[in-house]
């Protein structure tokens, strides 16, 4: 599950303002926080202001794993969730008195009962949609790659129904019909929790989209709930079909390779009930061979995957992975952030070369995403869901709408 730290696709903050001179410098503070990727896009931005005087506070996952060299760039770094530690640091700015260093403890200690409400009044409503919402952070699995929430809280928490769905009432005072994604890593975890949460969201008469792991599939109730109150897709870190390269992913107890075999089972279930699921690989984990690019391929088609996503394993800073893999000398140009895309390779595989890897790769995504293999897995989901007792003929219709649009 989850963005793993850029999930999503970036484009350079600097390349789409373009140049230094359109950046706006009319603040007395400046707040910055950015996808690894990005980060040293993001730390010129930084030197920029500093050298108009302008004190920059930098905070978020990749800054508070790199907290020594992002200070180099700004007054002030936040290490950890930045909801208990920004009144302190716009406090410490009016007295005229930033400290170099802000830092949870302990880490991860913010209770999400205490969330403020989003300023959603704040964004220009023609750029944004899908409007995110979180409605948990952290996650109770530990995947050595994970470089999401889970470095920033060891513990899973949830925010309150009624603060979510307060939240979404708000976002549809802006926008009257949004488009929601869950920013959580991992939803339903707590699994009446969130029946309480859809039963609620069901009257909001909403469309939304969240992450969760295949465990959702166990129970027809919740997967009955999603459905009724408009999930469109889950996204789910299935991260290889085969099962010695899920050997030793998750660090806790094996968990990923434990449901191996409910792979197939969990995604048909899933999707019988109108709900799609983006199934996500990561090509270069350490039991992969050249071989892998056609097992991911055949699963695809084997399972009926309505969406599908590969990408290349990364050594994000701050998680298991970079430390492993950094002590036996397989991190690619070391510090080269820029390369954490998730579509750039910066680790050397383990039983393929790079150029392999880099290959296999490109040929799988060729095959994907064809024209013709796209809209063969977009037929057989309407195939599966015309015959689905868990679906329903007036919601067929419904989902073949959606799925139109
Ligand atoms: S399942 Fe693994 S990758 Fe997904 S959020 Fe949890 S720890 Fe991260």
């Amino acid at each position: 599950m989850c963005i793993r730290g850029g999930r999503k696709s970036h484009s350079g903050l600097l390349k789409s303002i373009r140049k230094e001179s359109e950046l706006p410098d009319h603040f007395d503070l400046v707040a910055l926080s950015t996808f690894t990727a990005q980060l040293k896009e993001a730390w010129q931005v930084a030197d920029f202001y500093r050298r108009k005087n302008i004190p920059v506070v930098m905070g978020g996952i990749p800054v508070s794993s790199l907290p020594e060299e992002t200070r180099e760039h700004c007054a002030s770094v936040v290490i950890g969730e930045g909801e208990p530690l920004w009144p302190a640091v716009l406090d410490d700015f009016k007295r005229g008195r930033l400290q170099p260093f802000y830092v949870q403890t302990p880490r991860g200690g913010f209770d999400l009962r205490e969330a403020p409400m989003p300023r959603f009044d704040l964004l220009d409503p023609d750029k944004y949609n899908p409007i995110t919402v979180q409605t948990s952070r952290g996650c109770p699995h530990k995947c050595d790659f994970c470089a999401s929430s889970i470095l920033l809280t060891p513990r899973y928490k949830l925010k309150p129904v009624e603060k979510v769905i307060a939240e979404i009432r708000e976002i549809k005072k802006i926008w009257p019909h949004p488009f929601i994604e869950f920013a959580d890593d991992n939803s339903f975890v707590h699994r009446e929790h969130y029946k309480r949460l859809l039963r609620e969201l069901a009257g909001e008469k909403l469309r939304w989209f969240t992450e969760a792991d295949v465990r959702v599939a166990e129970e027809d109730d919740l997967l009955g709930l999603m459905r009724d109150s408009g999930c469109q897709q889950i996204l789910i870190g299935l991260e290889s079909p085969r099962k010695l390269s899920l050997e030793g992913v998750e660090l806790n107890n094996n968990w990923k390779a434990r449901q191996r075999d409910n792979y197939l089972a969990a995604i048909q279930k899933i999707q019988s009930y109108g709900v799609t699921v983006n199934g996500c690989f990561i090509l270069g984990l350490d039991g992969d061979t050249p071989e892998v690019f056609d097992e991911v391929f055949n699963f695809v088609k084997e399972s009926g995957l309505y969406e599908v996503q590969v990408t290349f394993l990364t050594a994000f800073p701050g998680t298991p992975l970079y430390q492993r893999l950094k002590e036996e000398g397989r991190v690619i140009r070391d510090k080269a952030w820029e390369l954490c895309t998730l579509f750039d390779i910066n680790i050397t595989p383990k039983n393929m070369t790079v150029a392999q890897l880099q290959s296999g790769f490109l040929k799988l995504v060729k095959r994907l995403y064809s024209g013709d293999e796209t809209s063969a897995r977009r037929r057989k989901f309407k195939a599966c869901l015309k015959t689905s007792p868990n679906f329903g003929r007036r919601a067929v219709a419904k989902g073949e709408a959606l799925l139109a649009g």
